[in-house]
């Protein structure tokens, strides 16, 4: 049987707009890989009528409710209250809890424990306690007349660690079928474009299904199978990665990784190689974006951020008279500039970006949306030329330094470079 889910946000900052609710965000893709249908979203402030009305709401529609803030000592943390007489249930003080919470403030804040923190060790009768260990008010779920209702604390790190530790496994019990979900990485196709080729093979699948979900920059396909065992699940999305890679080619890059940076770290490692990047119109976001990655030293040397053209010249060697007569933004000087970092940083690889990302064009009327990859490796200098037209400013930028993964992705798999 599948569940339906409410999430209710409580907090009334949410509803002044001071801050997103990205609690209900990363619940819903949870809840969503988990199977459970997540049909409403609610956002209600520290009020308990407002929040006693909505969870009698949500009691009719659905039979989980999934409560996020709210659990504080404050006197506007009244979520546990409100549900526990919204549903009659008694509140117990749990004396371990408390211990904890008084340990936590000594170790962690070294303060003693205000004494308003008493309250948040008091859950609701019969209910399954969420330990907190990256903070102090616990969660918890209990269920009454058909509904499970579960209550999260509002902090999205506090959110986030009870969600994997305690909240997916207790989800996972609710229900006897296992959801399994792959996630096949393209780039160098708009969604649209990728939606055109796959519709119709889309449209007919109810079990496994595939969906297509634009990250920036990237499009992402999502196969997601239900079935009695997990093994029976994965043997049914086999068929469906193998039909997307026949249907797309070489605009897959990995199955189940972060991005394409990830990618290209991976290959990297595998081939024991080093890179380094040479960057101008994305500022550091290539070298950023690898940076991320921990254990990135194993295969990242450094870069540079050549943002004047003085310093493409000074620091990465780009002849004076190719940038006089080519301009900062073209192939040459890309070429040049992925040449002059790999040999001063000694690196295998040098990636280079140079591009006009607008507003208005450069200086020389080079329009906005022209962006060069420059690639030198062991085995020869490449360049990719695009034209992404005019878009947003750090669209271009995300869009090229993805450019910059490919062209070292595709080079590291034998793939063709310069045009995609
Ligand atoms: P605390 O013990 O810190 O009081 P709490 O469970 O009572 O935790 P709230 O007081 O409601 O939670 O929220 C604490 C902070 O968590 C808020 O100031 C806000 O920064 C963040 N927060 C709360 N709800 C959300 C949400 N739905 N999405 C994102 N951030 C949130």
């Amino acid at each position: 049987m599948s569940h339906t889910a409410e999430l209710i946000a409580v907090g009334t900052e949410l509803l002044l707009g001071n801050i997103a609710n990205t609690n209900a965000q990363v619940l819903s893709q949870s809840l969503s890989a988990l199977g459970v249908n997540v049909f409403w979203h609610t956002v209600v402030g520290d009020n308990p009528d407002r929040l006693k009305e909505a969870l009698e709401i949500a009691r009719r529609r659905a039979d989980v409710i999934i409560t996020t803030g709210g659990l504080g000592p404050t006197y506007d943390d009244l979520t546990k209250q409100t549900i526990c007489e919204a549903f009659g249930k008694p509140l117990v003080l749990h004396p371990d809890i408390l211990e904890d919470i008084r340990a936590f403030y000594e170790s962690a804040v070294h303060v003693p424990m205000p004494e308003n923190n008493t309250q948040q060790a008091e859950l609701p009768e019969d209910c399954a306690v969420f330990d907190n260990p990256v903070g102090t008010a616990p969660g918890c779920a209990f269920e009454a007349e058909g509904v499970h209702v579960l209550m999260l604390p509002g902090p999205p790190h506090e959110m986030e660690t009870m969600l994997r530790r305690h909240v997916e496994p207790y989800l996972r019990k609710l229900s006897h079928e296992v959801i399994v979900s792959r996630d096949i990485m393209t780039f160098g196709m708009g969604e649209s474009s990728v939606d055109e080729l796959l519709h119709e093979k889309m449209a007919h699948m109810t079990n496994p299904t595939l969906a297509t979900y634009a990250k920036p920059c990237e499009v992402r396909l999502r196969a997601t199978a239900k079935a009695a065992t997990e093994e029976e699940a994965r043997a049914m999305l086999a068929p469906v990665e193998r039909m997307v890679l026949d249907t797309l080619g070489d605009i897959v890059y990995g199955v189940d990784m972060m991005d394409l940076a990830a990618c290209c770290h991976a290959q990297l490692i595998r081939r024991n190689m080093t890179l380094a990047t040479a960057e101008s119109c994305t500022g550091g976001l290539v070298a950023e974006k690898l940076t991320a990655i921990p254990g990135a030293s194993t295969i990242y040397r450094g870069g540079v951020v050549s943002y004047w053209t003085s310093i493409k010249a000074d620091v990465l060697g780009v002849p004076q008279e190719l940038l006089d007569a080519y301009g900062p933004v073209s192939e040459p000087c890309a070429r040049a500039m992925a040449e002059g970092v790999r040999k001063i940083t000694g690196a295998d690889l040098g990636v280079s970006v140079t591009g006009s990302a607008g507003p208005t064009a450069d200086e020389r009327g080079v329009p906005v949306g022209i962006v060069y990859i420059g690639l030198a490796a062991p085995g020869g200098t490449f360049c990719r030329s695009l034209d992404m037209g005019r878009r947003r400013r750090d669209r271009i930028q995300g869009l090229a330094a993805n450019h910059a993964f490919d062209v070292v992705r595709r080079y590291l798999q034998g793939l063709p470079i310069e045009h995609i």
